[in-house]
């Protein structure tokens, strides 16, 4: 009898504790859930599509980071599946962005509307402009501040959920976020208020990398499989001298207005 209920008990047991999929190779169940978060969050992977989704979504993954598509998730993909990263998806749901959205005038206004507490506000103003000045001197394109009312690119920083329904999640992960060319929010660029911003004098995400990443969202540019582009999804820091728009990344703006 009591030979029984053990055997019943353990079948029990190893029925409640779900085996993970062969997608999942070596990695343990946290790392499995951060996976299948990343994949939905950047890769449009929905789980009710079932199996073979998963595994294209991660050979998906893997081809646009040149890793090889083996469709299961292996040391080198968790490694970058870690890294800080832009909010962006790295593919673009149709339903969201049709077309190649891009600003009617070679004139785009911007203002920013909020600070972070680790910058003064000057230093903030100026790499904004820094970065603008990147991708005025590769394109066609001519920046104008404005102080108050809508501007077209309406640059901020905050925290958690503040009204975009794309809450940031605290430090690490996500870093920042920005919108192609349209109205309303189109163009706008958030930076999350939890991350320690630095001009690159002390410890901190780089706010001029990564305003120059997310301004180039809000010019229509989408996420860029070079390494060396300022359009690649992860966050890298670099010596500010190495930093610059990469022959990708002006390609890119090229292709969608002209050359000075
Ligand atoms: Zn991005
Ligand atoms: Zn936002």
């Amino acid at each position: 009898m009591h030979y029984i209920a053990v055997c019943i008990l353990s079948l029990l047991t190893c029925c409640l504790t779900f085996p993970l999929p062969q997608e999942a190779g070596n990695v343990n169940e946290q790392q499995w859930e951060k996976a299948q978060e990343y994949l939905k969050k950047f890769y449009s992977y929905k789980p009710e599509e079932r199996i073979n989704n998963l595994q294209n979504k991660i050979k998906q993954m893997q081809k646009f980071f040149g890793l090889t598509p083996t469709g299961i998730l292996n040391a080198n993909t968790m490694e970058i599946i870690q890294k800080p990263r832009c909010g962006v998806p790295d593919v673009e749901e149709f339903s969201l962005i049709p077309g190649k959205p891009k600003w009617p005038s070679k004139v785009v206004t911007y203002r920013i509307v909020s600070y972070t507490q680790d910058l003064p506000k000057s230093t903030v103003d100026y790499l904004v402009d820094e970065a603008l000045t990147m991708w005025s001197k590769a394109s066609s394109l001519v920046f104008k501040k404005v102080r108050k009312g809508h501007a077209d690119i309406m640059i901020g920083f905050a925290r958690g959920a503040h009204g975009d329904f794309n809450p940031f999640d605290g430090p690490g992960g996500i870093l920042a976020h920005a919108f192609a060319p349209g109205k309303d929010l189109g163009g706008d660029a958030h930076f999350d208020n939890d991350e320690q911003w630095s001009d690159g004098s002390k410890i901190g995400i780089n706010f001029l990398f990564a305003a120059t990443h997310e301004l180039g969202h809000s010019l229509g540019l989408g996420h860029s499989s070079d390494p060396e582009a300022v359009m690649y999804p992860t966050y890298t820091h670099k010596n500010r001298k190495d930093f610059g728009l990469s022959k990708d990344d002006i390609k890119g703006i090229q292709n969608l207005y002209k050359k000075r």
